[in-house]
């Protein structure tokens, strides 16, 4: 029997207990410490439909998150005013066509004028597809808290749970060799996994390198709020909006909004951040800010999350920003590759080395894709025109394809590294920041050899697309979960 010490029960601890007890069951022990006076980080309440890869091993359904943790479900995220004035949608992907799992519809929606959103919801709506919950692609806006303990419960004769603090990190060859703990004294174990968020104590302690990604993504502050409000309708998704000097999220719950407000303590101080979170607060629902919290990080990713006998999962691994909601899935991902990758509890170097590679093309695919999001050619404050004049490298080609050709599958490489995003949401960001010439992209279809079929596939595609969306019918959001509720 392997012995694994998880140090933190925020949602990637408690993910991690979850995911190694299920996958290896009495082949390991399982003791998860954390500090009781702060259980987690209590954001990160916009999720991804990866949650359901977590879920489904706990044996949770959505009919059983909306009943018993308080949930609303999530379609999509609507941006508003990264250019100023518009909005527009990322929507999960819905349904596969002819077994393709990427849509070519836009190929001929965009020149055409009729772009619709191609298979997926297209834009904002307090609606949900009248349809069993199995059969479309949906996520979850959780109350971290609720989540936290509700999970915590499930678990709780499988986990040995301790609260007790770490206080020193003993280190020897490479490898962690024991944690000391406040109450326990010292605790050794076959494996460390370190869930202990922005504190990292486990994972700093050994040979990796932080690769700092302020360069591209200076926002490095977040002010969370959570606003009381009593909804007519439930909004399918989050909102991102856009300010000039950072953003803000609005997150759904059953009673309440979960907002935050994200800046760069480059071009914006605390007083004058909570100042103008204040003003939208009062704004656009009547509250003012009421916290003192500002939630300080530094944008990037450990080199390697697993180093010796010890994985960081989560925070601790690194954190980007929360534009996409991919907090979770990483944590979700993370375990998981580290579970199908060490099957048989050897840790060999050969796995632990794929499990890197692996980590850090999914790093670099957020913050490509996070990056993307930022590519509005703004230069109305001193923080858009930063962003504006510091491209990523990829963001510059990317643009430069989209502004000349267009996408297809082909250009976004190799499948089994693209996971989270199918091309259709790269071409919703792109469409949405006005990436795309119209002249250019009929110029390139007359290019391609077989133009004829290329188009009269994408027509085809683009006709199911609307077919499937007349079909789809939607019911009010809302009416859902409370005769789930009942
Ligand atoms: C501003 C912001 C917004 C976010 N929004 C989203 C979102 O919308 N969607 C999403 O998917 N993700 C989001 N995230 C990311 C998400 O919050 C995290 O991925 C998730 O909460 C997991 O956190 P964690 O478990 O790694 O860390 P934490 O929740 O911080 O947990 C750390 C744990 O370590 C323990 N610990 C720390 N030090 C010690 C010690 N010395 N001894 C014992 N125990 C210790 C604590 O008790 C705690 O249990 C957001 C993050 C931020 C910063």
């Amino acid at each position: 029997m392997k012995k694994f010490v998880i140090l933190g029960s925020g949602t990637s601890g408690l993910i991690s207990a979850a995911v190694i007890k299920r996958f290896w069951g009495d082949k390991v022990q399982v003791s998860l410490y954390y500090d009781a006076n702060r259980k987690n980080i209590g954001v990160g309440e916009s999720t991804t439909p990866t949650i359901f890869s977590f879920l489904d091993i706990m044996g949770i359904s959505t009919e059983d998150m909306i009943r018993d943790v308080g949930v609303t479900i999530k379609l999509g995220i609507n941006f508003k005013d990264w250019i100023p004035g518009t909005e527009f949608f990322h929507g999960f992907h819905e349904v596969d066509f002819q077994g393709e799992s990427d849509d070519s519809s836009a190929l001929y929606s965009i020149p055409n004028g009729c772009y619709n959103g191609g298979l997926m919801y297209d834009k904002a709506t307090n609606t949900l597809p009248h349809e069993d919950f199995n059969r479309y692609s949906h996520a979850l806006h959780i109350d971290t808290q609720v989540f936290s303990d509700y999970i915590f419960n499930k678990l709780k004769d499988e986990i040995e749970f301790i609260d007790d603090i770490a206080e020193s990190i003993n280190v020897s060859d490479g490898k962690i060799e024991s944690i000391d703990f406040k109450n326990s004294g010292n605790v050794t174990a076959d494996f460390y996994i370190d869930c202990s968020g922005f504190n990292a104590l486990l994972i700093k302690n050994l040979d990796t390198k932080w690769n700092d990604m302020t360069e591209y993504l200076p926002i490095d502050r977040a002010i969370p709020q959570q606003v009381p409000y009593e909804f007519e309708e439930i909004p399918s998704y989050t909102v991102a909006e856009a300010t000039d000097n950072g953003w803000i999220w609005q997150i759904p719950m059953r009673k309440r909004y979960g907002t935050g407000y994200l800046y760069s303590s480059r071009f914006t101080s605390d007083e004058e951040a909570r100042e103008k979170y204040n003003d939208w607060l009062m704004n656009k629902f009547g509250v003012e800010l009421q916290t003192d919290r500002v939630i300080k990080y530094k944008p990037g990713y450990y080199e390697d999350a697993w180093v010796g006998n010890c994985l960081a999962v989560g925070l601790s691994s690194g954190f980007v920003e929360p534009l996409e909601s991919t907090g979770i899935y990483l944590i979700i991902k993370q375990i998981s590759d580290f579970a199908t990758l060490n099957s048989n509890l050897n840790f060999l170097e050969y796995n632990r080395k794929r499990f890197n590679a692996v980590n850090r093309i999914g790093y670099e695919l957020i913050i490509n894709y996070i990056c993307l999001h930022y590519n509005t050619n703004r230069e109305d404050s001193e923080f858009w025109r930063y962003i504006t004049n510091n491209k990523k490298e990829w963001v510059k080609d990317f643009e430069e394809k989209c502004k000349y050709e267009f996408l297809d599958v082909s250009s976004l490489g190799d499948s089994s590294v693209r996971f989270i995003w199918h091309l259709d949401s790269y071409i919703q960001v792109a469409h949405g920041l006005n990436m795309f010439d119209k002249d250019e992209m009929l110029r390139f279809i007359d290019s391609k050899q077989h133009k004829k079929q290329v188009m009269s596939f994408a027509k085809e595609h683009y006709d199911y697309t609307e077919i499937k969306k007349s079909e789809n019918k939607h019911v009010s959001h809302k009416q859902i979960i409370e005769s789930i509720d009942k």
